[in-house]
């Protein structure tokens, strides 16, 4: 391994050269199964032969032109997500923590320029929303901060799921908007009672505030829906993508509503990549797929199988805390450390996450088809049992 990276990450010693859908292919041939899909990335599985037809095709007509002038490709993501998501106004980044730092901003403005000269944005425990400044000061876990203070202020913290604290808020006049993701990823897999976001609504109509909600992880069909929102019948004000959105391709996307989306003006916000043709292609291209292929309704019938096939094959198994999730984003719970997993299944050619130490997550690419799923919860729950063994 080159001693020339900066040592931000500690990597598994394996490196893919190449993928066909939910498999991937190391240097020495060796095949693997993939349920993280590059961390909620690769939707459209790997090497998809359209998104690749489509980004040859742009890369060999134009990549970048920058945002000083029009990007007929950026008008048409935005129109296609402000349709898919009843909202008015894109603006487009790179990455999610990006997209995050847009929507702070952007709440921010709205209190400047309703006379709140200190606004604060109500966040949560276990939340995760980037490693930016301002993005790891939204973030709720002490790992991400730690090193980095002061942090950036301007936020006020409230347990995760529990509408009455940011209720108990009210009070608090320089509050202008609530960020929260609609189910917590890095967090543990976490999914609140199907009525928060409900609340969370009333809430932010009832004050004033914005309801942002972060779908980075959650949005563009992982969990059945186009965005985790839509089990609901509720609009947020602002809403942050990325992971999903470029099928690998780096792209972002801050969207807004009413007076959100008026908050921004020329000069206020930017980016020299965002939203350039090429990530734009990406970005349209997979909605297209998905939309053709019927993504949304694999997500949510292979994320069924694979919650009730796990359910079942450790049904009584010691250490299983809980199996939950919506669509595929899936958290298996147990009641000790288990990040060594992530290392046999490797060795098992399967490719899986852990997060907060004791959630096994599985985020497989969407394109996920039955006799994977099956090959996915057979091979895992062996491993689960020899692990809790
Ligand atoms: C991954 C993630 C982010 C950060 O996205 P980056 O592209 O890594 O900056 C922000 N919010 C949520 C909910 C995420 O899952």
């Amino acid at each position: 391994m080159s001693d020339h990276l900066m040592q931000t990450y500690a990597r598994q010693p394996v490196a893919f050269v190449r993928g066909a859908g939910c498999w991937l292919f190391d240097e020495n041939g060796d095949q693997y199964l993939d349920a993280l899909a590059g961390i909620a990335v690769n939707g459209l599985g790997h090497a998809h032969p359209r998104l690749a037809q489509a980004l040859c095709e742009q890369a060999g007509r134009l990549i970048h032109t920058s945002n000083l002038y029009r990007i007929p490709q950026q008008e048409t993501l935005a129109d296609r997500l402000c349709a898919l998501s009843g909202l008015d106004r894109a603006f487009f980044c790179n990455s999610g923590a990006e997209a995050n730092e847009a929507a702070i901003k952007l709440a921010r403005l709205y209190g400047h320029n309703r006379g709140i000269e200190n606004p604060a944005i109500v966040v949560m425990e276990h939340s995760f929303h980037g490693r930016t400044l301002a993005t790891l000061s939204a973030t709720g876990n002490r790992k991400v901060q730690a090193g980095f203070e002061p942090l950036v202020t301007g936020f006020v913290r409230v347990p995760f799921g529990d509408a009455e604290a940011v209720a108990k808020l009210a009070v608090q006049k320089n509050i202008v908007a609530v960020l929260v993701e609609p189910y917590q990823g890095e967090g543990g897999v976490h999914i609140p009672e199907a009525d928060y976001l409900v609340k969370l609504r009333a809430l932010c109509d009832a004050n004033a505030w914005l309801l942002m909600l972060d779908e980075v992880q959650t949005g563009i069909g992982r969990t059945g829906k186009w965005f985790a929102f839509q089990h609901t019948d509720i609009l947020p004000d602002v809403m942050t993508l990325a992971k999903g959105l470029g099928s690998g391709v780096p792209v972002g996307a801050c969207l807004a509503r009413g007076v959100a989306a008026a908050t921004f003006v020329p000069g206020k916000h930017g980016s020299t990549f965002g939203g350039s043709p090429f990530a734009c292609t990406a970005a349209l291209t997979t909605l297209e797929v998905m939309e053709q292929d019927g993504l949304l309704a694999n997500a949510a019938e292979i994320g069924a199988f694979i919650r009730q096939d796990m359910a079942q094959r450790l049904a009584g198994v010691a250490g299983v805390r809980d199996i939950r999730g919506q669509g595929l984003m899936i958290g298996i719970e147990l009641d000790r450390p288990c990040g060594d997993l992530v290392k046999q299944a490797l060795a098992q050619k399967l490719i899986i996450n852990v997060t907060q130490d004791s959630v096994i997550r599985l985020l497989p690419p969407l394109v996920m088809g039955q006799a994977e799923a099956a090959l996915l919860t057979e091979q895992l729950a062996g491993l689960v049992r020899a692990f809790l063994a």
